[in-house]
């Protein structure tokens, strides 16, 4: 929710030339579409040992390798045979942008077939390294305050390409001597909960020991509050963290600022929230765009109290990010002078930390802007010592 879609100029790096002859060929099954119990069915039934899935999948996921050729410990003709009916091919990163600050860096990231580059943040917060994925392009929950609702609808993104996101962010930290990410937010570009299938397939790679290895308690989905998708998630047992983005004190509120609204209004994501905590033991964090003398005001404070007050959840006070020249965004002291209101009337409330702002990578910042640089190679200075 803190990204945005940039189409490519007209000449696209992918041209209709290659997807035509790619369609005349045999299609190799893409590996990251396919969950680790599945890619060790497909293996075994080439008549090759069990073991041999999890070596691939410790090349493709923890090595992040792009080529079957550098499976060392794999023979070369099952190599072969494997690059015969998989491919493993990375998605492509089109730009990379260090936040001056150190503390974020924003990545582009192309789709094959599309003339869109989607975007994901890494955030830097000490030993913690959160990486934001993006799981639509576009979105059709339609918020009025993100431009990635303003594109509309386009498609969803697979499990690869989500999962792509990840092992690119991977390979940055990796060439910068960075500890690789530790902690994941599905808080990028669309309604992850709005593509549930490959949400839920990319979960079970990124959770998974031989993978990722990121365990719930360090994933947190972000959701507009389409409730039968959390639904779905407590039938699951994911145990995630969650976070609703309230966004209003009044259901009047809220829905002119996010349509869904009116067909979940704010009393379904309070009743869901209570049951989520009961299920899961975790608190929801409630997401709150704080707008200058309209949401952060003591009416404001006093509705919040009534609606979540009895919960045990927690509210996150994101201060507007609004596009250059508009007005919103609170100081410093009136967000903590909003937070302190909160605080005094016993609600569980902190503010988000302002990463990735500078590079247009922070909630609420959310434009299709093209790059201020057309790097196509990780790098960069966000190195420790800038932070
Ligand atoms: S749910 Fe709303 S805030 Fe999130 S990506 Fe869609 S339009 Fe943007």
């Amino acid at each position: 929710m803190i990204t945005a879609a940039i189409r490519f100029p007209e000449k696209g790096i992918f041209k209709m030339k290659d997807t035509l002859v790619m369609k005349n060929m045999q299609q190799p099954i893409r590996l990251k579409n396919m969950s680790p119990g599945e890619l060790a069915e497909q293996i075994r039934s080439t008549g090759e040992p069990a073991f041999r899935a999890n070596q691939v999948i410790k090349w493709v996921y923890q090595k992040r390798v792009d080529s079957f050729e550098e499976m060392k410990n794999v023979s070369k003709a099952t190599r072969r045979m494997l690059a015969g009916k998989f491919t493993i091919e990375k998605l492509p990163v089109a730009a990379v942008l260090p936040s001056p600050r150190g503390d974020a860096v924003k990545f582009g990231f192309a789709l094959r077939g599309d003339p869109y580059i989607i975007e994901s943040v890494l955030l830097f917060d000490g030993d913690r390294h959160t990486a934001c994925l993006s799981s639509q392009l576009g979105c059709s929950l339609g918020c009025t305050f993100c431009e990635t609702g303003n594109l509309g609808f386009i498609r969803n993104l697979t499990q690869e390409e989500i999962i792509g996101q990840l092992i690119g962010i991977n390979d940055y930290c990796g060439k910068m001597g960075e500890r690789l990410v530790t902690n994941i937010v599905f808080m990028g570009m669309g309604e992850a909960l709005s593509n549930f299938e490959a949400f839920r397939a990319s979960l079970a790679v990124i959770m998974n020991e031989e993978c990722f290895n990121i365990g719930g308690r360090r994933i947190t989905v972000s959701t507009a509050g389409v409730i039968p998708s959390i639904e779905r998630l407590m039938r699951e047992d994911l145990a995630i963290g969650l976070a609703i983005s309230l966004n209003g004190y009044s259901n009047e509120g809220r829905s002119a600022v996010m349509p869904i609204n009116k067909k979940y209004p704010i009393e379904t994501l309070t009743a869901i929230a209570a049951r989520y905590f009961k299920k899961t033991g975790r608190r929801v964090t409630f997401e709150y765009i704080v707008i200058q003398g309209e949401t952060d005001t003591p009416e404001a404070a006093q509705s919040l109290l009534k609606l979540i007050g009895s919960l045990p959840c927690k509210i996150n006070l994101i201060p507007l990010n609004p596009p250059p020249g508009k007005p919103g965004t609170p100081s410093q002291e009136e967000l903590i002078r909003f937070l302190e209101r909160l605080h005094g009337l016993g609600l569980a409330a902190t503010i988000r930390a302002g990463r990735g702002r500078d590079i247009g990578g922070a909630c609420g910042q959310l434009t299709a802007r093209k790059y201020p640089f057309p790097d196509t190679e990780a790098g960069g200075n966000a190195s420790p010592a800038n932070r």
